[in-house]
């Protein structure tokens, strides 16, 4: 072990001062002394992006394949983006042009048409509509943070086409035109190459990260790299934030017991496609994988197979990634494996939270007080027809006054409420919270994950055997 890593052990800090922004949640007990292995997503999970770069990258790409391959005219390249615009969870409504905000109950509580804000009335037109998101037809989640741009660049066109009537698409055919656009920018290699070509542009060289790794290791746990990501890419991008760190790593692939590349997440979790042995430059050296070696890339794979040649199974395996449906979802669903989810946004959430607790209480203090008015009307109400005409001229002035000062109390709660909220992001609030409900994300994030944090190398600030515990889940009847 080299000194580096020995000195940085003995003044490793323990969990209970870990600064919040960087601390790991639990959902689910999960004690990692019983796990024997650990898998890790490559592109932001262990990879963090630099979301403005790419979202441009994306964007300038996209825009291209629009006008080269879907017939959009020229001026659509001189589209005036906004970056911040999008943020993970909102789902695009491709029938009626739409970008929303959902609860956890799948309510809409925000919405943008194009950029302009939906009114009140606009969304409570979809009180009567199932928002359902499994049926790709009308609703598209923008689950991961690689679809941020596919989200503005649709809102931006939205209101494009508003102003340019002789461009004839249809919402629908728009909302297909930029997945295609986007996707063939990811897959024809444009947005990697120009990655590779200035990886620090794009992406975070963690300075935490190969010790994190170590650490883990340490703990004589399996630990594995299961990405989506070609070999290549995978080559370039793992050289960039691990080799040559620690002395005792040489090579990124010192890190990994098990190196697998374009995994075809969620397929890998659902079907059945064969492991093939490839190197750094994609080509297959051995069609018939029997047992995985150190230092060896291999390609797709599923579940089954790859249990069976790790000799890991089950629960004792932890998967950490950042894609909510692919890396966390499907395989919750199909595999026992625990998941761990990174969501690097909430760092800085969470550290702005710190940041603005006394707007915070102000808005919880409005809560409390709008909850008790309203239970008092409601108590007053259910006197009616008791007592003489006196004593109910006396309540009906006192009902008023409190009904006065009830819409009062929601305006003044509306108002606080978006003050806090724009200062996380302007157009859309919090991502795991709407008002006082959790997001459709949260809810996705508390149901499937296990564990979830910001980034991978918060591990660092816990022991490789730490017990996570979930705080006592409480009812609402548990907490009154
Ligand atoms: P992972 O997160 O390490 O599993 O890798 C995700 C991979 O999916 C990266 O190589 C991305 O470039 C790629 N990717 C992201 N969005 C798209 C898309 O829309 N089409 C095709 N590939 C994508
Ligand atoms: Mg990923």
């Amino acid at each position: 072990m080299s000194n580096a890593v020995k000195n940085f052990n003995n003044v490793f800090p323990v969990a209970e001062h870990v600064d919040k922004a960087r601390a790991v949640f639990c959902n689910r007990d999960l004690k990692f002394e019983n796990l024997k292995s650990i898998g890790f997503d490559m592109d932001y999970t262990l990879a963090r992006y630099r979301q403005e770069a790419l979202d441009a990258l994306s964007v300038e790409l996209t825009l291209e394949r629009l006008v080269e391959h879907c017939g959009y005219p020229e001026e659509i390249k001189e589209i005036q983006t906004q970056p911040a615009f999008a943020i993970r969870g909102l789902v695009i409504d491709k029938v009626l042009g739409n970008i929303i905000k959902l609860d956890s109950h799948r309510h809409v509580g925000k919405g943008y048409h194009g950029l302009k804000e939906l009114t009140r009335s606009q969304r409570f037109e979809y009180r009567n509509v199932s928002i359902r998101l499994n049926s790709e037809e009308r609703f598209a989640l923008v689950d991961t943070l690689f679809a941020l741009p596919e989200a503005y660049l649709y809102a931006a066109i939205v209101d494009f086409l508003e102003v340019h009537p002789e461009v004839k698409v249809g919402f629908v055919q728009l909302y297909d035109d930029i997945r295609f656009a986007i996707d063939m920018a990811h897959r024809d290699g444009s947005i990697k190459k120009r990655i590779m070509a200035d990886v620090g542009k794009y992406i975070v060289a963690d300075p935490e990260l190969a010790i994190t790794l170590h650490k883990l290791r340490s703990s004589r746990k399996k630990i594995f790299l299961l990405t989506n990501s070609y070999a290549t890419y995978t080559e370039k991008v793992m050289t960039f934030l691990l080799d040559g760190i620690l002395a005792d790593y040489p090579s990124w692939k010192h890190y990994f017991d098990i190196i697998i590349t374009a995994a075809h997440k969620p397929g890998f979790f659902t079907k059945n496609e064969p492991f093939l042995e490839v190197n750094a430059e994609e080509e297959i050296v051995n069609e018939d994988v029997r047992s995985f070696e150190r230092g060896v890339m291999y390609q797709g794979g599923n579940v089954v197979e790859f249990e069976r040649l790790a000799k890991v199974h089950g629960e004792s395996i932890c998967y950490i990634g950042d894609h909510i449906y692919g890396d966390i979802v499907r395989s919750k669903k199909t595999s026992a494996w625990r998941t761990v989810m990174i969501v690097q946004e909430m760092e800085d959430e969470l550290r702005l939270a710190g940041v603005l607790r006394d707007e915070l209480s102000i808005v919880q203090e409005l809560e409390r007080e709008l909850l008790r008015v309203t239970s008092e009307l409601a108590f007053d109400k259910s006197l009616d027809g008791e007592g003489n005409e006196d004593r109910s001229k006396e309540r009906k002035s006192c009902r008023d006054r409190l009904k006065r000062h009830r819409k009062k109390l929601v305006d003044r709660l509306e108002s606080a409420e978006s003050l806090f909220e724009s200062k996380f992001n302007p157009f859309w609030g919090l991502i795991f919270k709407l008002g006082n409900e959790n997001t459709l994300f949260g809810a996705q994030v508390e149901d499937y994950a296990c564990l979830y944090t910001s980034g991978v190398s918060n591990f660092l600030y816990y022991s490789p055997n730490h017990y996570f515990r979930s705080p006592r889940q409480l009812m609402p009847h548990e907490r009154f």
